[in-house]
């Protein structure tokens, strides 16, 4: 059986628009990567979803609680590679903007973080994983990311390098 580069797709804490992107990306690029990728997680394409051996998950959004550090961490036990994707995966803003609040503002919002479990701090992916690529962009820059798509094609010798 052809070799395929098992990639997986996760969000995080933000409003989705790389995953939007992707969709796009992925529409256009159909007869290109069918055979090329197969898609262990995707939450956005299917149900049935799979975090085992994978070689390059893509993960977008801040990490704003315990339990989606835990998440990211089991996330990084399983993939060979993380690529953080956009803005508020690779420096955590926009969507980690309450790391900014004033101290009024952050006790005007202390029972919205007691309520929904939210950590003290937003945290960018790096923060809580290592990583070994990003695509930076609000929403991620598709250039950008085809270039990487492309590298690890290459690296893990779907494609000719
Ligand atoms: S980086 Fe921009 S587009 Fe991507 S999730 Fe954050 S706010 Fe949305």
């Amino acid at each position: 059986m052809e070799k395929k580069l098992r990639i997986g797709w996760f969000s995080f804490t933000c409003c989705e628009d790389s995953t939007m992107v992707w969709i796009e990306l992925m529409n256009e690029n159909f007869f290109k990567w069918k055979d090329l990728l197969d898609i262990r997680y995707a939450r956005v394409l299917k149900k049935n979803n799979k975090l085992d051996n994978i070689d390059v998950a893509f993960v977008e959004g801040a990490i704003t609680n315990d339990e989606d550090a835990k998440k990211l961490r089991s996330i990084r036990k399983h993939s060979k590679k993380i690529v953080a994707i956009g803005s508020c995966a690779v420096n955590g803003m926009p969507a980690g903007q309450r790391n900014m609040f004033d101290d009024e503002l952050k006790k005007e919002i202390e029972f919205l973080l007691v309520r929904f479990k939210q950590a003290d701090k937003v945290r960018m992916v790096k923060d809580v994983v290592p990583i070994d690529d990003e695509v930076a962009g609000c929403p991620m820059q598709e250039e950008a990311f085809l270039g990487i798509m492309d590298k690890y094609l290459k690296e893990f010798g779907v494609i000719n390098a």
